[in-house]
């Protein structure tokens, strides 16, 4: 009788160990990213793996090298997996400005300054003057004041908290009166019948979807009732047909009948944008002058800030929601206070060019087309590289639930590659450092340069020059 043949299946004597592992090539080029700990529970993760599919057959003849190889492979991947799924660093050309899964609003360069100074011991909650404790977010509240004429504002983590934080104090187990036409779900599963439903308060839907008149929320009115609630529909224009009540009709109303008027504005614009095509997103300010005695709207759409919900109001309505222990809860955070300070500052100074998101919006399409045309260029001159670049017209978006008819007229790059389709063309681009994301259309791959900081401009050449490295 002869033993079974070891070379029929791997024998779990020839799993490597972890310090075989270690030893390896692909192991020691890790190291230096990853730290030795990090790397020995990978390897560990590696060697584990090959035994349980040595166990099930599912590893097919291997001899002792091999398995080594192979181990070498799958740490490598498994790095490569983490490395991907971390926050990092890409290249925004899709010309979608407020691009939600890229993280909406690149900070501007002071706003990069000041999260890098408060990212150690800062004055987050302390008074240098006095020694002694000071207000979270304090800079922040009086910035706001003074750009939307509101007597207080608050600061929380996005503007779905501050919905709920709202809601929550002002009408909780009594009644909210909303349009119909404003029941809205905006990305990112905001929406707000949930909202309401969350916060327990009691909606009152009125109207219908494209009319709603100053009667059906008076007629809504009962002893219960506590709010009545706008809000802007963000991503989504009812046109045609329709009727709303003026935003200081329904302050009228609600205050000759002892309710509150909340208006959650979204997009946050604090100036008219009306020359970047964005003339119908009301103005924080206009709301607040209409008697809204709560506003709420996002740090990181139109103000081009970090990700922050916005509160301004009236001053007794706004210290109830920063006496509510819900408050305590949601409350901003250092990095984000320091981002919105400096973004905020900007927009006192009236210097919007300082803000990325509104200086992209407002670039003209002839020096788009200036920038695409030298890259064009530069790929031209590279004939090695296999690609094929023209400029064609296109449209930029605002994103971010912002101005969801605003087009602005852009020029686009379209890419094509002697040998590789357009999806591969593009999977290459996320797959390089920094990832480049753009679109397809048309069987060609399009980047638009409005999104893509003139500073990135060399990075993407490089990433497209080799391309096929
Ligand atoms: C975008 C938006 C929200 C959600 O804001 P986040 O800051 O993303 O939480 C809520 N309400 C309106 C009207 C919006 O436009």
């Amino acid at each position: 009788m002869t033993k079974p043949s070891t070379s029929e299946t791997p024998s779990l004597r020839d799993i490597p160990s972890v310090d075989q592992l270690l030893r390896t090539e692909p192991a020691v080029l890790l190291r230096a990213s990853l730290g030795a700990e990090r790397l020995a529970a990978m390897a560990r993760e590696v060697t584990d793996g090959i035994r349980a599919d040595i166990r099930l057959g599912a590893l097919g003849v291997q001899t002792k090298d091999e398995l080594l190889k192979e181990a070498g492979h799958r740490l490598e991947a498994l790095s490569g997996r983490e490395a991907s799924t971390s926050l990092h660093r890409v290249i925004n050309a899709t010309g979608v400005i407020l691009h939600t899964n890229l993280g909406r609003a690149p900070l501007s360069d002071a706003a990069r300054r000041a999260v890098s100074e408060a990212s150690g011991y800062c004055t987050l909650e302390y008074d240098v003057t006095s020694g002694s404790r000071g207000k979270r977010g304090g800079y922040a509240e009086d910035l706001l004041k003074q750009l939307t004429g509101a007597e207080s504002a608050l600061v929380v983590n996005n503007c779905a908290s501050a919905a709920l934080l709202i809601l929550t104090v002002l009408a909780r187990d009594s009644e909210t009166i909303v349009s119909r036409g404003e029941l809205v779900e905006i990305g990112g599963d905001f929406r707000v019948p949930e909202v309401m439903a969350n916060s327990g308060t009691r909606m009152v839907e009125i109207g219908s979807t494209n009319r709603t008149r100053l009667e059906d929320y008076e007629r809504a009115i009962t002893g219960n009732t506590r709010l009545i609630m706008r809000v802007h529909p963000s991503n989504y224009r009812i046109i045609g047909f329709t009727t709303a009540p003026a935003l200081s009709e329904l302050a009228k109303l609600a205050h000759d009948s002892g309710l509150l008027l909340y208006e959650d504005a979204g997009s946050g614009a604090l100036v008219d944008l009306s020359h970047l095509g964005l003339g119908d997103e009301p103005t924080v300010s206009a709301s607040i002058e209409a008697g809204a005695d709560v506003v709420s709207f996002s740090g990181d759409k139109l103000l081009g800030g970090p990700q922050a919900g916005l509160i301004v109001g009236r001053g007794e309505v706004v210290e109830r929601l920063r006496k509510h222990s819900l408050y305590r809860a949601l409350r901003a955070d250092k990095l984000c206070l320091a981002a919105l300070e400096a973004t905020l500052e900007s927009h006192r100074r009236g210097a919007l060019d300082e803000i990325p998101a509104l200086r992209r919006l407002g670039v003209e399409p002839s020096v788009i087309e200036e920038r695409a045309q030298k890259l064009i260029e530069q790929i031209a001159n590279n004939k090695a590289s296999g690609l094929n670049a023209t400029t064609i017209s296109g449209q930029s978006a605002v994103g971010g639930g912002s101005g969801p008819n605003v087009h602005p007229p852009t020029s686009l790059i379209a890419l094509s590659h002697n040998r590789l389709s357009a999806e591969n063309l593009e999977s290459m681009l996320r797959r390089s450092s920094p990832p480049v994301i753009a679109r397809i259309a048309d069987d060609q791959v399009l980047l638009d340069l409005r999104t893509v900081g003139t500073a990135e401009e060399p990075e993407l050449l490089q990433a497209l020059l080799t391309l096929s490295h």
